[in-house]
């Protein structure tokens, strides 16, 4: 007996107000839902969607039971459509579940819209679903090439939603589950962001949460442009139960339970229903067996009307917008920080080229020089004063100092300490004249400041 061990996370995005996704994990049920439509309505129909499924499917955990759990929400939330606020909207479903069936069990997984399920199996990623989109369906029918997809206009119209016409046909695909599978559901706005291989990289590391985490914070990364939804579900067998009784006995292939779903209004889409005998083997084997109908021939039309498809293409074109805006501010402040950074650079080395004052000699003369001795990057030692006496005019003991210069912390410092020695000079020079007979004194040289 295999059950599922499972965790999920969801993020608005960097660039999405509210979150319209929805998920649910159980131990037999996974499920992803991707609302769209109106304010309010995208958020309702998502939390619609996985509530009605998941009670739905555990009255009866059959293939039978998930389909018809599928066809309750797409009703409940058509039905709610009607209502003020609610107008037009849907919601895309991704689920899969652990059913037993007569051949043993098996691991379903349905889908309706572009929400996407991935199995990881002996280091092998393999999308189990395919996108119920213009530009996808467009892709299978060998009209644009698969690369042309992601650009194509038609990449976000989808061709089937939960809750839009009166019925809807899931997708199913079936396997055989294997201890050691690993799957995971995610909405557009993960396997948008993300390449195959770093979905494959970051699926494979960790416990199921700690890959749905690093998933969704990889999508955020890479600009998060939509709400960005990640479940990721580990299948774990329990090994005192039975093993496959079909596999066991060796009988021939029972039918698998068949998964009847209406068909479409307007002979949409007609769903296969009992699959081959091949395709019975081939499930035995672990291969994955495509239950519905292929989609390649279904006339292609978006179930969206023309007015929410407008709207769609304003949010995403606003969207990429605001994200525009939101680089360009953080380049600007990068920018703005760089700049900061070498103002305040040439402010200390214009400080430190032009803060010293030196008194000192020239010739007779005696003048202050500003800057470092030699100059110093863009500021060059240059003359900011000239006494108008010379170096006779100072006291004989202070001349050695001056002509090995002196420094001071300003130019009027400069100017006061020469001027200073020139007052003693003429001190002394005043007291030979009057004849005193008192030796002349000079104050010690002693540099102020
Ligand atoms: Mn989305």
């Amino acid at each position: 007996m295999s059950t599922l061990r499972a965790a999920g996370t969801t993020d608005a995005g960097q660039v999405r107000g509210q979150n319209q996704d929805s998920f649910f994990v159980r131990d037999d049920l996974v499920l992803i839902a991707d609302g769209m439509g109106g304010y309010a309505g995208g958020e309702v129909a998502a939390e619609i969607a996985v509530d009605v499924v998941a009670s739905a499917f555990a009255s009866d955990t059959t293939a039978r039971g998930l389909a018809e759990a599928f066809h309750d929400a797409n009703r409940r939330i058509f039905e709610r459509g009607g209502e003020p606020g609610l107008e037009g909207m849907g919601t895309t479903l991704v689920g899969a579940a652990l059913v037993a069936t007569p051949a043993g069990e098996r691991l379903l997984v349905a889908n309706v819209g572009d929400s996407r399920g991935y199995l990881l199996r002996d280091g092998a990623l393999r999308q189990l679903t395919e996108d119920h989109s213009v530009a996808a369906e467009l892709v299978r029918m060998g009209r644009i090439e698969e690369q042309e997809e992601g650009e194509h206009p038609g990449r976000h119209v989808l061709t089937r939603a939960l809750g839009v016409e009166e019925d809807v046909a899931p997708d199913v695909v079936e396997l055989e589950p294997r201890a050691g599978d690993r799957l995971l559901l995610c909405s557009d706005g993960l396997s948008n962001e993300l390449g195959e291989s770093e979905l494959r990289s970051l699926l494979e590391v960790g416990e199921p949460s700690d890959a749905a985490r690093a998933l969704v914070a990889a999508a955020n990364a890479h600009g998060g442009l939509d709400n960005i939804t990640a479940v990721v579900a580990d299948v774990v067998t329990d090994p005192t139960g039975a093993a496959s009784p079909a596999r066991e006995s060796g009988t021939s292939p029972e039918p698998l339970e068949a998964i009847e779903a209406p068909s479409g209004p307007g002979g949409g889409v007609a769903l296969a229903v009992a699959p081959s005998a091949v395709a019975v083997a081939e499930a035995r084997t672990g291969t994955i067996t495509r239950v519905s109908a292929p989609t390649i021939g279904v006339p292609i039309r978006p179930v969206l009307t023309a007015r929410e498809q407008r709207r769609r293409r304003r949010e995403e074109y606003r969207a990429r917008r605001s994200l525009n805006k939101w680089v360009s501010i953080r380049g600007a402040v990068f920018l703005l920080a760089i700049a900061a950074v070498l103002v305040g650079a040439y402010a200390v080395l214009r400080w430190y080229g032009t803060s010293n004052y030196v008194a000192t000699v020239q010739g007779r003369g005696i003048i202050v020089l500003q800057g470092q001795t030699g100059g110093f990057l863009w500021w060059p030692q240059k003359v900011v004063y000239r006494f108008d006496y010379g170096q006779q005019q100072i006291p004989q003991l202070a001349r050695p100092a001056l002509r090995a210069g002196v420094q001071e912390p300003s130019r009027a410092a400069a100017i006061q300490y020469v001027n200073g020695l020139h007052a003693q000079w003429k001190h002394s020079v005043g007291n030979e004249r009057t004849g005193s007979t008192t030796s002349t004194t000079y104050a010690p040289y002693a540099p102020q400041g």
